[in-house]
């Protein structure tokens, strides 16, 4: 038959439409490893005891009542969701999604409700409203936009975690998100990379870095002998190392480009399969989980006795661990850094150096949610491209930094059920790349990275999508061609000089007191003022 609609290959010009995607539902045995408490109670008696789990969280959350208080209507937010401007569907409107939670809220929880039923927008909590919750709470992103439109700061996204942990505490959940939080606490991390792979990966990325640069790096473990399979993390490092577990097995580029910062600056760091996952599901849906996922890594670094904490790239990993591990897990003996601010500052210092003319494709930056609106993550990246790539271009304003728009994939709701929702959401993140006509599309986080990819073959972009840090490791400029550079080894440890006054030392720690103390510095400046000799 002939086709006669001009849009019809242009994804681009095909109207928003509902989207009928939902989440699978999680089977019985994903609740077990959950460190929520959970009651597997039958359908009928879901909505009561929603209601309890509901009760106990307004109790507990006090900003959940004042965005159910402070609504206007006046529709401010209404053209913030991504998910909103793919679909049309009124209850993607971010003031529509709160009021689906509002209206029980109102019913059970207020005396007008209470009072006046319908006549104020109240309805009782039922299992229509559960599968109302289940659809629209699937399809939010917990990615904030909306909240930096409203006048009154409602966060749609802290609503959207209540609903869901109130599903959750009642035996309703997604197979996706509770399988890998199964696999967090059970393997150590989301993809279920074991103990062996896990150094495997690592060693495979030498490899590679071996064969296409002819540099050798260390691994970021020990051996007891040289012959074992499975490496340990090193006790004593500086540093350790946890980016996302996708970065040792999809974004393998990532992970090269974070040994070879490491490497370039000489730095003392080590990887640990105990904390072999930076990011965090339980941010996506309950309290409980997110402070357990993080307190793993917490207390890695406290046993490997680190002196500071550094995260790879992943938005939401970042903005769990900076925003609540002080808070949540105890006093820390160690840093916190992301890094990005680490790599940042290694250039500023001249530690290490980068060759721009490697990159010459047109390079963008996508802000990820968590970083722009979550933990304030902004500019580092940006003076890193900057330094990176001969042509580094922002995309339209209103879609970056704190306007950011989400890729479409984000908040525990990157499954391929999903897929349709997800594309649609995707649009505006693909109109803002199209717009600039990008042909790398820097994306830090792997949740961003797996959905873009996608996002350019669905719009039909020409964009290779991946990290910051991915360019970093081709750009590098690697000076000594061996590990010796790393000072790890006990042989550079032991002779080490101040790069500000060339004053002499017999160890690493010996000169960053030096350089702290004599010439005023950060304890973060000292670390990198301290050359191995
Ligand atoms: S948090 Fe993001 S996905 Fe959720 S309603 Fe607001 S804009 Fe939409
Ligand atoms: S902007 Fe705020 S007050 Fe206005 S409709 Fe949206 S949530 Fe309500």
């Amino acid at each position: 038959m002939k086709n006669d609609d001009p849009n019809e290959n242009n994804p681009f010009k095909i109207s928003p439409s509902p989207s009928t995607s939902t989440p699978f539902p999680s089977p019985p045995e994903f609740f077990k490893e959950l460190k929520l408490k959970t009651e597997m109670v039958s359908d009928a008696e879901k909505p009561n005891k929603a209601l309890e789990a509901m009760e106990e969280i307004l109790n507990e959350r006090q900003s959940i009542r004042v965005y159910m208080d402070t609504c206007t209507k006046c529709g401010a937010c209404a053209e913030s969701c991504h998910y909103y401007l793919g679909t049309n569907d009124p209850n993607n409107m971010p003031a529509h999604r709160v009021d689906l939670f509002r209206k029980v809220y109102k019913k059970h929880f207020s005396i007008e409700g209470k009072l006046l039923g319908p006549l104020v927008g109240a309805e009782k909590m039922d299992s229509s409203v559960l599968e109302e919750w289940y659809k629209y709470f699937y399809s939010c992103s917990e990615c904030r936009r909306c909240s930096i439109f409203c006048p009154f700061g409602i966060d749609t996204a802290e609503v959207t975690m209540a609903a869901r942990e109130i599903m959750l505490r009642v035996g309703i959940g997604t197979k996706y998100a509770n399988e890998i939080i199964s696999k967090v606490h059970k393997i150590g991390n989301n993809l279920g990379i074991p103990e062996l792979a896990f150094w495997s990966n690592l060693e495979f990325c030498i490899e590679e870095i071996r064969d296409t640069m002819g540099v050798s790096v260390n691994l970021p473990g020990t051996k007891k002998n040289p012959t074992d399979e499975i490496a340990q993390a090193k006790i004593g490092a500086e540093i350790l190392y946890v980016p996302p577990s996708a970065d040792l097995f999809v974004n393998i580029d990532t992970q090269i480009g974070a040994m070879l910062i490491f490497h370039a600056a000489g730095a003392d760091y080590t990887m640990s399969h105990s904390a072999s996952e930076a990011a965090n599901f339980g941010l996506f849906q309950d309290y409980a989980d997110l402070k357990a996922i993080n307190k793993r890594i917490v207390d890695e670094a406290h046993r490997l006795g680190v002196k500071k904490v550094i995260f790879g790239e992943c938005g939401h990993a970042w903005r769990a661990f900076k925003n609540i591990t002080e808070k949540w897990n105890g006093q820390l003996n160690f840093e916190i850094e992301h890094i990005f601010q680490y790599t940042e500052r290694l250039i500023q210092l001249g530690k290490i150096s980068l060759d721009k003319t490697q990159i010459t494709q047109l390079v963008t930056l996508h802000d990820p949610c968590n970083y722009a609106r979550g933990s304030g993550l902004l500019d580092p990246q940006r003076y890193i491209l900057n330094q990176t790539a001969t042509n580094f271009i922002e995309m339209d304003p209103k879609k970056t930094r704190e306007n950011t728009f989400c890729c479409g994939g984000g908040g525990g709701m990157l499954m391929d059920e999903l897929m349709d929702l997800r594309m649609k959401g995707a649009k505006p993140r693909a109109e803002a790349v199209r717009d600039v006509n990008a042909e790398y599309l820097a994306a830090p986080c792997a949740i961003c990275k797996a959905q873009l990819r996608l996002a350019m073959d669905h719009y039909k972009l020409n964009t290779e999508v991946g990290g910051v840090l991915d360019l970093v490791g081709k750009a590098i400029k690697i000076t000594k061609m061996d590990a010796s550079n790393d000072i790890s080894s006990k042989e550079s440890k032991k002779k080490t000089k101040c790069s500000l006054c060339e004053k002499e030392f017999q160890s690493y720690d010996e000169c960053a007191n030096h350089t702290e103390k004599s010439h005023e510095i950060s304890k973060n400046q000292a670390d990198m003022c301290c050359e191995p000799q």
